[in-house]
Parts: C-alpha cells; sequence; structure tokens
C-alpha cells in the first residue's frame, strides 16, 4: 500500500495564525517567511500593545501547498480557519454572518517581500442580505453601510469572480470598469461631484444595479452567502499570486515565483462611517529626502484604496508637511489633534522598535485610531544616505547597520543627474535597450563622433547615437551627454567606456535603424533627423524623444562622511580601472586604492594618439625585426610618458599596468591616405602595406595573435614597455615621489610564457638600474588569469607570478565559449527561459566560473603564501561579485571609477555579514 508523504513525517503543518491580543497572538517580526511582510508586522504591532483590529493570517505554506494541489484547499485549512475565525469574533464580540451583530472581514495578501498593489485585496467581507439590516442597525447608518457594500461587490466581483477565475475581458470591457461606469452615470445625472454626495438611497440602489451588472456579465450570481465570499476571498489572494502583475514584479525584482502569498483575514475596521472617520497613510520621515518629519496622507469618510487610488486629493498629516498642492486641505493634525498625538506617538515607538523608517497604513473610525500595516518604507538613494546618518546621530542605529542600509546600486542615483520620473510618467517612449551606463541624459542627435565634437565644442547637448560604437568615437562618446547604439551588449565598448566615465547610455536598442549618411534614425515608421532632442534614461534603458526634465544629483555633503564609514569596516581592497591621468584622477576621488588595470593601448586611441598610432603602425607593418626596432625606439618615448603621468597621478599607489593587449591588425589603417603615409615612412609601395596588413588578418582575433603571444614573437615590444615602465618609474622615484607599478602579462595560459617574459624583464630591470644608477626599483610582476587554462595551472603560474587578476570578461567568455561581442543574440532569450540566472558579463557566474576562479587562488596559494590577488574584469564593480571575491579570499576588485564607491559599499556590506554569520559546518 503506497503511504502517504502526509502522514509519514513528523508534525502536521500549521496553516494558521491568530493575532489581536498580546496574549493570543501568535506571530511575530521574524516569521515574514511564513507569514508575509505584513502578517509578520501586524503580529508584531499586536505584540506591541498596539490598537490592531484582531484576525489571523494564512501561511506562505498554505498557498505553497494550494498551488500544488491544483488550486485546491488542503483538506486541513478549513478547520482551523473556523476555529481561527471564532477567536476573532470572540475578541471582537460580534459574529461573522450574524444577522444582528455581524463581523466584517478583510483578505489580504501579503508576501515575504513586499510587493505593493501587486496582489489584490478583498474588503467588506460578510456583508449580505442577511447581515446588512443588522449592520444599519447597530451603526445607525445606513449610507455607509451600501457604501462599503458596494465597495465589496466592485472588489469581490473584480478580483474573485474575474481574475481569479481567469477571465480576460476585452481592453476596457472589464467589471471593475463597468462598474464604475454606473457609479459615474449615477453621479452626473444627479449633479454629484465627490462620491461622498452619494446618499443612502442612491447607494443602495447602486448596489442593486451592480449585482444585476454582474449576472449579465459575468452570468453569475454575486454570493449572498457570507462564508462563500470568505472562502472566495482567501481563493482569489492566493490566485492573485499568479497574477499577471505579480509575476511581471516578480521578475523584475528577482523574487521567487516558489514563496506564494500570504493571506490575512482581518476583522475590518471602517474609515467611512462619516465626518468623524477617516483613513490614511504614512512614513516615519520623508521617504524621497530622508527629511526627518512624520510625513504622510489621509481622507475623511473614506476607505483603504481610496488615498492610494487618486480619486481625491489627500490632505496632509500635518502642519509641517504641508506643500502648495495641498495648502488649502486641512491637517489631521487640525482636525483631530487627539488622534494625531497617538498616531504620532506610535509612528515613533514602530520607529525605535524596528530601528528604522515606517511605512504605515491606519484607519479612524468614528475616532478611533487603528493600525492596519507597518513596514521598513522604500526610499530614495539620497533618502537612504539621510536617514542613516541621521539615525546614528540619534543613536537608533550603529555605523554597522548604517552601512547595510544602502543597497548599492543606490548609489548610484547620488552619483549621476537621473531623469525625473515624473516627467517620465508622461514622455513618449521611442525604444528600449540594455541600461549600460546609468543616470540621465537628453540631448540632440549626432550621428557622428566629429559631429558630437563639434557641436559640444559650440555649446551644445547632444546624444551619440550609432549602430555601434568603435574606439575611434572616443572623443564624440566623451563630447556627448549621452550615447544610443542600435547594436552591442553590456560589455560592448560603448557600454564599458560610457560606465567607465559614468555616462549615461544605452546599447542594443534594436528597434533602432541608423542612417548616418541620411542623417536620420528611424523606429517603426517614426523618423528623427540630427539636431532632434531625445533623452536617455541610462539606468533602466529608456530612450525618449524630445526633452525630458533632469533632477540634478546634488552632492550631498554627507556622501563622503558616509564612505568613510563604510571603508572602516571594509576588508577588500578596491581599485580602479584607468587608463589615462584624468580617469586616475576620477579614481582617486571616488576613494580608489591604487589601480587595477591601466590598458597600456589606450594611448593608441583619441586625443593626442595621432602621433603614437602613426609609430605604432610603422611597428607593425615592419617587414624585419631590425625596421621594427627603429619604429620601438620612435614609440619608446610615448609609451613612458603616457606610464609616467599615470604613476604620478596615483602617486604612493599600486598601478597594474598591463602590456600590450589588442591583436594586432585592430590598428592597421583602412583608409587610403593613411596608407599611403604609411607606406611614404616605410619606404614601401601602399600596395605593400595594404598586402601585410592582409597577412595580419585573422579570421578568431579574440583567440588569436594576441596578449603575451606577441611578447612571445616580438620580445623587443615588451623589452620596450617594460623599459618605459622601468624608466618612468625610476625617474619618478629620483624626483622623490613613490611609485609601484605592477607588471601585468596579459592571456597568458602557460606558466613558460611567464618565465619566457620575465627574463626580458630581469634584463630590462638590470640595465635600467645601471643607466639610472640605482639600487632597486619597487615593483611586481604577475599575470592576468582569463584562459581556463591557465586556473587549471594556476600553481606553476604562481611560481613565476607574484599577483595574479583576474580578467572575468575574457574568462567568463572562454569558460562559457560565449563571444562576449556577439551575445545580442541569444543572451535576452537565454535569460527570459532562465536557461542561465543572469548574464555573466555583468555579474560573475559564481556556480560555474567562480570554480575556476576558486581552484585557481588555492592553487596559486599554495605555492606562493602571500599571493596577491585581484580582478579587473567588469564585473569587479558588481555588489554580489564583490562579495563573492570578498569570500574567495581576493586582496581587491577593481571597477571602472565610477563603481568604485558602489564596490566600498558592496566590500564592506560583505565583511560586515560574513562576521554576522558564522561559517557553519
Ligand atoms: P496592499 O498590500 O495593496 O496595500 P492592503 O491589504 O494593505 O493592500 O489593503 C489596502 C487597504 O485596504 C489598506 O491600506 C487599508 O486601508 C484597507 N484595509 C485592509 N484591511 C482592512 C481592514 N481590516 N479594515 C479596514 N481597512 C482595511
Ligand atoms: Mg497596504
Ligand atoms: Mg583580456
Amino acid at each position: 500500500m503506497a503511504i502517504s508523504k502526509k502522514s509519514s513525517g513528523g508534525k502536521a503543518k500549521k496553516y494558521v495564525y491568530l493575532f489581536g491580543t498580546k496574549k493570543c497572538t501568535e506571530g511575530a517580526a521574524d516569521m515574514k517567511n511564513l507569514l508575509g511582510g505584513k502578517g509578520a508586522n501586524l503580529a508584531e504591532m499586536c505584540r506591541l500593545g498596539l490598537p490592531v483590529p484582531a484576525g489571523f493570517t494564512i501561511t506562505t505554506e498554505c498557498c505553497v501547498d494550494y498551488f500544488k494541489n491544483k488550486m485546491k484547499f488542503p483538506a486541513s485549512l478549513k478547520p482551523v480557519v473556523e476555529k481561527a475565525l471564532a477567536a476573532t469574533e470572540r475578541q471582537m464580540g460580534s459574529k461573522f454572518g450574524d444577522a444582528q451583530n455581524p463581523l466584517l472581514v478583510s483578505c489580504r495578501s501579503g508576501a515575504r517581500k513586499s510587493m505593493p498593489g501587486m496582489m489584490e485585496t478583498v474588503l467588506n467581507v460578510g456583508l449580505c442580505t442577511r447581515t446588512i439590516p443588522g449592520l444599519i442597525a447597530k451603526t445607525k447608518n445606513e449610507r455607509f453601510v451600501y457604501d462599503s457594500y458596494r465597495r465589496l461587490i466592485t472588489m469581490y466581483s473584480d478580483v474573485v469572480m474575474e481574475k481569479a477565475e481567469g477571465v480576460e475581458p476585452e481592453e476596457g470591457k472589464g467589471i471593475r470598469v463597468q462598474l464604475d461606469g454606473l457609479l459615474q452615470k449615477m453621479k452626473k445625472a444627479k449633479g454629484y461631484q465627490k462620491d461622498t454626495d452619494l446618499t443612502a438611497g442612491d447607494l443602495k440602489k447602486i448596489c442593486n444595479d451592480y449585482k444585476k451588472c454582474i449576472r449579465v456579465v459575468l452570468g453569475k450570481n454575486f454570493p449572498d452567502e457570507p462564508i462563500a465570499q470568505l472562502w472566495g476571498g482567501i481563493g482569489a489572494v492566493f490566485k492573485s499570486w499568479n497574477g499577471r502583475r505579480a509575476i511581471a514584479y516578480r521578475n523584475i525584482e528577482g523574487i521567487p515565483d516558489g514563496w506564494g502569498t500570504a493571506v490575512n483575514v482581518q476583522t475590518m475596521v471602517f474609515g467611512n462611517m462619516g465626518d468623524n472617520s477617516a483613513t490614511g497613510v504614512a512614513f516615519s520621515r520623508n521617504p524621497a529626502t530622508g527629511e526627518h518629519k512624520f510625513y504622510g496622507e489621509w481622507l475623511i469618510n473614506a476607505q483603504g484604496e481610496d488615498v492610494v487610488a487618486g480619486i481625491r486629493t489627500p490632505s496632509p498629516l500635518n502642519e509641517a508637511t504641508k506643500s502648495e498642492h495641498n495648502a488649502a486641505l486641512v491637517s489631521l493634525e487640525k482636525a483631530m489633534p487627539r488622534v494625531y498625538v497617538e498616531l504620532d506617538s506610535i509612528q515613533k515607538k514602530l520607529e525605535k522598535h524596528y530601528r528604522d523608517m515606517q511605512d504605515i497604513e491606519f484607519t479612524i473610525q468614528d475616532g478611533k485610531l487603528y493600525m492596519l500595516q507597518c513596514r521598513v518604507g522604500k526610499r530614495t538613494g539620497t533618502a537612504a544616505l539621510n536617514m542613516a546618518m541621521d539615525m546614528i546621530s540619534e543613536k537608533l542605529i550603529s555605523e554597522k547597520n548604517a552601512v547595510m542600509r544602502l543597497a548599492p546600486a543606490q548609489l548610484d542615483e547620488l552619483l549621476h543627474p537621473i531623469v525625473d520620473s515624473s516627467a517620465e510618467k508622461h514622455a513618449k517612449l521611442l525604444a528600449k535597450g540594455l541600461p549600460a551606463g546609468p543616470g540621465g541624459a537628453f540631448g540632440q542627435i549626432v550621428f557622428t563622433a566629429a559631429a558630437a565634437v563639434a557641436w559640444a565644442k559650440s555649446g551644445k547637448k547632444v546624444i551619440l547615437l550609432r549602430e555601434e560604437t568603435n574606439p575611434e568615437d572616443i572623443e564624440g562618446m566623451r563630447a556627448a551627454e549621452g550615447i544610443l547604439t542600435a547594436r552591442g551588449g553590456m560589455t560592448s565598448h560603448a557600454a564599458l567606456v560610457a560606465r567607465g566615465w559614468g555616462k549615461c547610455c544605452i546599447v542594443g536598442a534594436s528597434s533602432v535603424r541608423v542612417d548616418a549618411v541620411r542623417k536620420t534614425m528611424t523606429v517603426g515608421n517614426k523618423e528623427l533627423s540630427e539636431g532632434d532632442f531625445v533623452t536617455l534614461n541610462g539606468t533602466k534603458g529608456y530612450a525618449y524623444e524630445g526633452k525630458l526634465a533632469m533632477i540634478s544629483a546634488t552632492e550631498n555633503p554627507r556622501f563622503k562622511k558616509f564612505m568613510a564609514i563604510v571603508d572602516k569596516y571594509r576588508i577588500l581592497g578596491v581599485r580602479a580601472n584607468a587608463d589615462t591621468p584624468a580617469d586616475a584622477k576620477n579614481a582617486r576621488e571616488f576613494g580608489a586604492e591604487g589601480i587595477g588595470l591601466f590598458r597600456t593601448e589606450h594611448m593608441f586611441y583619441g586625443k593626442g594618439s595621432d602621433r603614437p598610432l602613426f609609430i605604432l603602425r610603422k611597428i607593425i607593418l615592419s617587414g624585419t625585426t631590425e625596421e621594427r626596432r627603429k619604429a620601438l625606439k620612435k614609440l619608446f618615448p610615448f609609451v613612458k610618458a603616457s606610464i609616467k603621468a599615470t604613476l604620478k597621478a596615483m602617486e604612493g599607489l599600486p598601478v597594474t599596468i598591463r602590456l600590450l593587449d589588442p591583436p594586432l591588425h585592430e590598428f592597421v589603417p583602412q583608409d587610403p591616405a593613411k596608407q599611403k603615409e604609411l607606406a611614404r615612412s616605410l619606404g614601401i609601395s601602399a600596395e605593400d602595406v595594404r598586402r601585410r596588413g592582409e597577412q595580419l588578418h585573422e579570421s578568431n582575433p579574440m583567440m588569436g595573435h594576441r596578449g603575451v603571444r606577441l611578447g612571445i614573437t616580438y620580445p623587443e615590444i615588451t623589452e620596450m614597455q617594460l623599459r618605459a615602465i622601468f624608466e618612468a618609474a625610476a625617474e619618478l622615484i629620483k624626483a622623490g615621489k613613490k611609485c609601484k607599478p605592477e607588471i601585468m602579462v596579459p592571456v597568458t595560459c602557460d606558466a613558460h610564457e611567464l618565465s619566457d617574459q620575465k627574463a626580458i624583464a630581469r634584463r630590462v630591470y638590470d640595465e635600467t638600474l645601471c643607466k639610472m644608477k640605482m639600487r632597486s626599483i619597487p615593483h611586481m610582476y604577475g599575470t592576468m588569469i582569463e584562459i581556463p587554462r591557465a586556473c587549471l595551472t594556476a600553481d606553476k603560474m604562481a611560481e613565476e607570478a607574484e599577483f595574479f587578476s583576474f580578467g572575468t570578461n575574457d574568462l567568463s567568455q572562454m569558460g562559457f565559449g560565449f563571444s562576449r561581442d556577439d551575445i545580442g543574440g541569444f543572451m535576452p532569450e537565454y535569460l527570459n527561459k532562465k536557461i542561465i540566472a543572469a548574464d555573466p558579463f555583468q555579474t560573475i557566474d559564481q556556480e560555474g566560473i567562480g570554480q575556476l576562479i576558486e581552484m585557481a587562488v588555492a592553487k596559486g596559494r599554495s605555492v606562493r603564501k602571500d599571493l596577491k590577488i585581484g580582478i579587473c574584469g567588469e564585473q569587479g564593480g558588481d555588489p554580489a561579485s564583490v562579495e563573492f571575491c570578498f569570500k574567495t579570499g581576493l586582496n581587491y576588485v577593481s571597477c571602472s571609477p565610477f563603481r568604485v564607491p558602489i564596490a566600498r559599499l558592496a566590500a564592506a556590506q560583505a565583511a560586515i555579514s560574513a562576521e554576522k554569520k558564522p561559517k557553519r559546518k
């Protein structure tokens, strides 16, 4: 005989938890996983002795079982709900479904993490033909009873009879819209302005009309039995977990589908009983600015949703927070001073208890205050910073708590101007792409880098629009306010550069057709030309037509103070990837403790690169070593100057200098005029130049003749670079400056490559000491780890290398076999279908690539205990990757200068979290 799993193991699940008086309350704030945030906090408020209408919470576990069970309630649920309902009735002194003294309840959703407005709630459950007269007699308020009834009918038919049943009406034909239509028609016929003008008689008639309409539209009767209403409500709340809105929200927020929602069945209290009743929402501090003022909105004679639904303009809570929009309205402080004082003391108590800003919902029934919800309030980055700093001085929280209060991503907001979200609401969306560079920007579109530079010079704000960008666009990108490309991924050139500069950038907006010749862009049948305004929201990846208002990210004086606290608790080092003295300076200002990646080839791009690029081309196209050496000699002073300037800008801090990395053919001139000039200089024909260039062509340059392979085949190139590094350092040291160059050999896969190049380094080092008459020049010799084989042989590599720096862009590329320049074609599908959880070029794939990193760290340190290990891939600025690097024992992460504060915060949070959770075996 098959044994049912349920009966074989352990206790039966407890599906229902009571709340109400202190004594009977079973839940608590730390039970959010089981009771949902709302249920757990309702219980906690009960424990604090606050006025909360009694009720009970059906667990998220029950919801999960309900879905497993093909949307049937577990058999054990019915009796426990009945028992809990009886307990609630005893506390409230009324009975559900009773004709004389009826209890009404609400069925409220509530998941582990707050999903505001994404799921359903039904109010006034229990009103029916039998209970209506009793409630009228009890309250002596017929209008109120019918107002509640029409709200029940509306919510119930919408949520339970339509949405939960999977009925999908045509646009504008939903039952709620139809019922609202009836109400509007009646108001119009009677010449009413407000819902509150409706009389008891009007509302009674409306309820009848509603029920008729439901019968016609949905083909069913509105249930007239309270217990049927209750179970309908509970089921509908469960089902709303899989409603379209809820699913979409979960995808965005990364909330697991398997969590489920709890249902809170709670005694109704009424804010719509007359002018001595009200309902409202409030924050213990201003969620937009962080200002320490009790802040909120309320409505007289209203119920629940009215405040948020925007049916009536809500009034301000108190005099201190009145704005120009609501100055004329009466505050709760003035209208109901006694209730206001009580509410104010409750919000203070809650804040003290939770040690964080509270978002609360309350209702006043006939002058008596009830608390209906509290939770830690959502806030902007600015508000989060201000609150954290205030709460330290108020001794409400510790410094460590404060560090944990800001999401690293929120720092972005503090560092970049952003699009005004209220302007965005009404804007025309032009295209969507990948949010490559954060913040907002508007400007006139231009189609070439040259135009961007020229227009910017004449004082115009421009958005550079390109099919995709290449290194030659760099000046134009610098000059532009923002960058929009039709192709490319999050680690495409444009994205990388933009993030490095903290520039707003959207890439891969594939619906955009760019015609650089006609200077037009088209999206569908919309066409824009050069000079037209667009606005980019780089944080979301949205492009809009026209010029939207921006909010300047005002430099908050507290930012620096906060970051100083962050650094107190940080263990992991944070460096920046920087290629120019200007970037280096920027990085220092953002708190970088060195440069983790200085790309030597950067001097061949952009401003002032004409001459060195010309010489480099000569080197590349040289026919003999002799020719090449001659050209290298000419290039040497440029390389040395570039390195020296950056070492100087980072004085006292380490700078990791990567030897030449890109495939040489990237630098071969395609322009005939340039080819001719080179030919002349080399004393060969233009045809020869073209032919030599063609010989350099590779079918797979990413894995071709590049990195250390260049150094092995052209040792003179390595030699020249090393000499530049040592001499630059020597000269600075002689001038009394401290510098710490770290020589990094790229694209290695075997220790012999390292020993080969090291021999050159030794020789050049000795020669430099001799030439400069010095005893030593401090430096390190190490390698980038970016090929899986380098991880597998890391012990051998560490015999030669004094440091490792993980190049996680290439390591991920080669580990996955995904070309990072070509992921646009399939990555969106991979993410959509959840084939992989996240783009490995944005966050380290800890499951797979992470193992390679862990292995390399362990093997490397087994040979060289003090092996210095860092990461210089783009992921170095991603908070989850930073945490992984900390846990794996890296010494530092390195990222774009603008992400340095984010990495610092993420590193401090990783250290604090690790403290809290000692390793368990
Ligand atoms: P959401 O999660 O969308 O905020 P809620 O469950 O909080 O949904 O319900 C929305 C509003 O309905 C609440 O803010 C409250 O004003 C009102 N409400 C819910 N339950 C009750 C109740 N038992 N008594 C009075 N009002 C209630
Ligand atoms: Mg709520
Ligand atoms: Mg690389």
